[in-house]
């Protein structure tokens, strides 16, 4: 039987690639790529031959059970996306489901993601973070999920669209109030990366100041809520709630 491997890729600076990974890439039979015209920019510069094939969000159930019949006839496979980790909101989870439950080896090789290179640079707690992914598009939807950080302790990362991102954080002021700690990393690994930190009506002033600010990849990352008493579970904080509305 042959192996899949999961391949991190760089998420702008084409240096972030382990030698490890180019190996792999090298010499595994075929590599599944997102889109395979952008991969083969980033194969053509490390010099790999290897074949691509596409394996996107609209193929992916039936390009998976292709690549299990080549995985079961002893091929080596990579899976690459465009930019970053597979599966981190990129194609592959059913590719991994299937290959898992058949008892086929499936090996990452780590690099960069960019949440956690966000994360890592923000100065935002991070002994406790949730990876949310993309926000909702519709309005309705979106608006609940960021209400839904209320009373949450820890970091929250999201990624958002560049046409979004000012709308986001204009709904997070109209959601958790003015004050929530934000930073915005932007262009992360690239000649204009940007970390821009500050309170929610800072971040949203910044971002409405210069066109040019709204433009290029972001991560999203909301602070913990500082009103949140961890030392006592939400339902007591309730009831305190309802009795201090009562007392004189
Ligand atoms: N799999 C990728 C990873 O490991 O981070 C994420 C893929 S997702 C389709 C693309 C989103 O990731 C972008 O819309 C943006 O929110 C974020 N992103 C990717 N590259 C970035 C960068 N260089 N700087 C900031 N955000 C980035």
């Amino acid at each position: 039987r042959g192996k899949l491997y999961i391949v991190a890729t760089p998420i702008g600076n084409l240096e972030d690639i382990s030698q490890r990974a180019i190996r792999i890439l090298n010499e595994v039979a075929l590599i599944a790529a997102e889109d395979t015209r952008h991969s083969q920019k980033l194969l053509s510069h490390y010099q790999i031959g290897t074949r691509l094939l596409s394996l996107h969000e609209h193929n992916e159930r039936q390009r998976a059970d292709q690549l299990l019949s080549k995985l079961g006839n002893g091929m080596d496979l990579a899976l690459i996306s465009d930019a970053g980790t597979p599966l981190i909101s990129d194609p592959g989870y059913a590719l991994v489901n299937l290959c898992r439950e058949a008892g086929i080896d499936v090996i990452p090789i780590p690099g960069p993601c960019a949440a956690i290179t966000a994360l890592c640079a923000a100065g935002l707690p991070t002994d406790k973070f949730s990876f949310k992914g993309f926000l909702p598009v519709k309005e309705m939807a979106r608006r609940e999920a960021l209400g839904a950080l209320k009373g949450d302790s820890g970091t929250c990362i999201f990624y958002e669209a560049p046409r979004r991102i000012a709308d986001t954080v204009k709904m997070l002021v109209e959601e958790l109030g003015p004050h929530r700690q934000l930073v915005l990393a932007k262009e992360l690994t690239k000649t204009f990366e940007t970390f821009k930190s500050g309170d929610a009506e800072q971040v949203l002033a910044w971002l409405l100041e210069d066109p040019l600010h709204q433009k290029g990849e972001f991560v999203l990352m909301v602070g913990p809520d500082l009103n949140v008493n961890e030392s006592l579970p939400q339902q007591a904080l309730d009831l305190l709630d309802s009795l201090l509305e009562v007392l004189p």
